[in-house]
């Protein structure tokens, strides 16, 4: 029997934000997992779908106390892809199957509006069936509806916490909570599949802050949603601090599960990372996507946003067939397909009874 307020969320599709502190506090593991995993085989079904990962470039100019390839990292060797090399790896993913090509990167300078408009044009030509998703972190307006109109659909920018305060602990001052929030509202209104998301863990986060997160995400209603644990990497200020509770992670990707019962929701590379079984165990809660790295071993070294991140295998089609594997041992499948939100998603109300 779910508690009262698990309940309510399956059957209304929202909560107060007392009750979200509440179900925080109460942590029904078990009954959140239940729930969350029905949800998906009723509205997702078996598939999952998997995105290949292309870091374009590990230099930033911000410098977020979690992450690390922020500018303050001096030690750090920096890379940029070439446009070559990008639509190589790209190559070799399609064979694989890959459908969505999701290109990433630090906020660099140097990844300008002309040449990011150029490289989306160029897979549009060469991947016409492929899907392109970005994530270079906040820009302008101005700079989404260009690379928007240049033919991609989909951008991933966390909001890392939808509380102020631990927003502005865990940035340098000239990052303002205010102007990440409004970006994601852009990107929606542009006309982005639009994904939010946050870390379960870092330093000085409560659950008040992820009760918040909550009642962020059920009002902004997201096409997706990356949630992973907070890992320490070493050449960042918060080093010392433990890594998050992946079980609080697992968690709070059931309820987001619940709550939108069509998300796109990856078993991210932070939960395949902490946990050897990640990927089960992420779609047991609810995930529906994976998220391979098709960027090239080299320069995949490079890109520590945390310690420990998971190393590409030898090729995609290994990478591939591990998560085959993998999934066959629940139940799963890999889905070859662009694997669109949802018309419907991020409103969904069919709810059980
Ligand atoms: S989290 Fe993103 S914006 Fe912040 S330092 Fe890292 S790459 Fe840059």
């Amino acid at each position: 029997m779910a508690s009262k307020n698990l309940s309510l969320l399956a059957s209304q599709g929202w909560l107060s934000l007392p009750q979200w502190r509440e179900v925080l506090e109460e942590q029904d593991h078990k009954q959140a997992q239940e729930l969350a995993y029905q949800t998906l085989r009723t509205h997702v079904g078996t598939g999952i779908f998997y995105r290949g990962i292309v870091e374009c470039t590990n230099h930033c100019i911000q410098g977020c106390r979690y992450c690390g390839i922020s500018a303050n990292n001096t030690e750090l060797s920096r890379y940029r892809l070439d446009l070559d090399t990008i639509l190589a790896v790209c190559q070799e993913g399609y064979q694989a199957g890959i459908r969505t090509f999701v290109l990433q990167g630090g906020e660099d300078p140097a990844i300008t509006d002309a040449w990011l408009t150029n490289l989306i044009k160029e897979l549009r030509t060469r991947f016409p069936n492929n899907a392109i998703t970005l994530s270079f972190g906040e820009r302008s307006r101005a700079s989404y509806q260009a690379l928007f109109d240049a033919g991609a659909s989909r951008y991933l920018l966390r909001h890392e916490t939808a509380s102020p305060l631990l927003y502005e602990h865990l940035h340098r001052p000239r990052q303002r909570f205010w102007h990440r929030i409004s970006c994601l509202y852009a990107l929606k209104d542009i006309g982005f599949q639009t994904g939010c998301g946050m870390m379960i863990g870092v330093p000085g986060q409560t659950l008040d802050d992820i009760a918040q997160d909550m009642a962020f995400i059920q009002d902004f209603k997201p096409h997706m949603l990356g949630i992973g644990p907070f890992i320490p990497n070493t050449h960042t200020d918060l080093k010392d601090a433990p890594a998050g509770d992946f079980t609080l992670t697992l968690f709070v990707m059931s309820l987001c599960r619940i709550l939108f019962p069509r998300i796109l929701m990856p078993a991210t590379t932070a939960l395949r990372t902490l946990l050897p079984n990640g990927l089960s165990q992420g779609v047991l809660h609810g995930c529906n996507v994976v998220m391979p790295s098709l960027t090239p071993k080299k320069e995949k070294a490079k890109y520590l946003l945390y310690d420990k991140k998971i190393q590409p295998q030898e090729s995609i089609s290994q990478t591939m067939a591990d998560f085959a594997s993998e999934l066959a041992s629940i139940g799963h499948t890999l889905t070859v397909a662009r694997g669109d939100a949802p018309e419907n998603a991020p409103d969904d109300t069919t709810r059980q009874p």
